[in-house]
């Protein structure tokens, strides 16, 4: 059967009004990649998978649930939407928008957005404003003005979105055959994590499925779920993630606990050592916060605090690298350049 998005495909199972009309851009069925190499640098012993969530339509996992509340908010007659981001929920609201033939309005925290995230929203043709202040400032003030006008919020906090997302849980567990033993994964916001484990329940309670155990991993600075109060002045390499005061925080501890997991914080180096090491391993480029997930899972089989029975594991890469070229520039030593001749070209390459 052609694949016609995630409404289309897991639409019985997600709470959605029915005035939805549906608007795709045929997100979701992205790849489970095994990557058993990057398992057995950690220690090995289990099964270890990569749910590649950059490869939805523009680049991020935020497709999933930004089809759900566009389609939403496009049924009951929206003629805008307006989010904050940390960029990736605004390149997917504004390309959402565009193919609704709507207006999207995007509040981005002043100079702290990726790239590649700037870009995709500017091309999809959202104005964009940059918000002197930090994600949560954007975040009040959206919350604020859809409040009073006709602009409907897709933050997470619209609960469409996590509909939307939950269905990366059922795609796993239908890939897999069942759920996993942990599933691990950044937090920032923390609608994802909220999203996967009512993901996780629904196929639980419909088709008998195991629960994994969640481990969410915020950055070190700005790990405000794992410190136990809001953050003030959030401060992270993993952009995505740099968030203090995280709008489904409670839902997301509730979650982690639930399911017999945790929530963790990892530094920024641990980050782009995993950024590293999971794309010259096994060449798949995440962008920073998408590498947290894994980061966490090798911090607690280091530390011993992985349960030895655990077999199958999956870690959710929730973005793109292309997203932030950036960051792997910045860290790279000039590159070599030679004269358009053979001789130097095997002084360069063969010493
Ligand atoms: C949004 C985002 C996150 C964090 O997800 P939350 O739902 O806010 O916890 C992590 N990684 C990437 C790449 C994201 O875009």
């Amino acid at each position: 059967m052609p694949y016609h998005g995630v409404i289309s495909r897991y639409g019985s199972l997600m709470d959605l009004p029915p005035h939805t009309h549906p608007v795709t851009l045929l997100e979701g069925n992205t790849p489970l990649i095994p990557v058993q190499r990057l398992a057995e640098e950690m220690g090995g012993g289990f099964d270890l998978y990569v749910k590649y969530e950059g490869l939805n339509p523009t680049g991020s996992f935020k497709d999933r649930g930004m089809t759900a509340a566009v389609s939403e908010a496009v049924g009951r007659g929206a003629r805008a939407v307006i989010c904050a981001s940390t960029g990736n929920t605004a390149a997917s609201a504004a390309a959402y928008a565009a193919r609704a033939g709507i207006r999207a309005v995007v509040l981005v925290p002043e100079g702290k957005i990726a790239l590649g995230k700037l870009a995709g929203a500017l091309a999809y043709g959202a104005q964009v404003v940059q918000v002197k202040g930090s994600f949560d400032d954007a975040l009040r003030l959206v919350v604020e003005i859809s409040r009073k006008h006709p602009l409907a919020l897709v933050n997470s906090i619209n609960p469409y979105r996590l509909e939307g997302q939950k269905t990366a849980a059922f795609e796993i567990c239908d890939t897999l055959g069942d759920a996993p033993d942990w599933l691990c994964l950044p937090v920032g916001n923390a609608g994802n994590i909220t999203a996967y484990w009512m993901g996780f329940r629904r196929y639980n309670a419909e088709k008998g499925t195991a629960l994994p155990r969640l481990l969410g991993v915020q950055a070190a600075g700005a790990a405000p779920l794992v410190v136990g109060h809001p953050v003030e002045r959030p401060e992270t390499v993993a952009t995505a993630i740099r968030i203090g005061r995280p709008a489904r925080g409670e839902q997301a501890l509730q979650a982690a606990q639930e399911s017999g997991g945790r929530i963790i914080a990892v530094s920024d180096d641990e980050i782009l050592a995993m950024q590293s090491l999971l794309a010259q391993l096994e060449g798949i480029w995440v962008e920073p916060a998408s590498a947290a997930g894994l980061a966490g899972l090798a911090a607690e089989i280091r530390a011993g605090r992985l349960d030895p029975r655990a077999k199958t594991i999956v870690a959710v890469c929730t973005g793109h690298g292309l997203k932030d070229p950036d960051i792997i520039l910045r860290r790279t030593p000039n590159i070599l350049t030679i004269p358009a001749e053979l001789a130097a070209l095997e002084e360069a390459v063969l010493g």
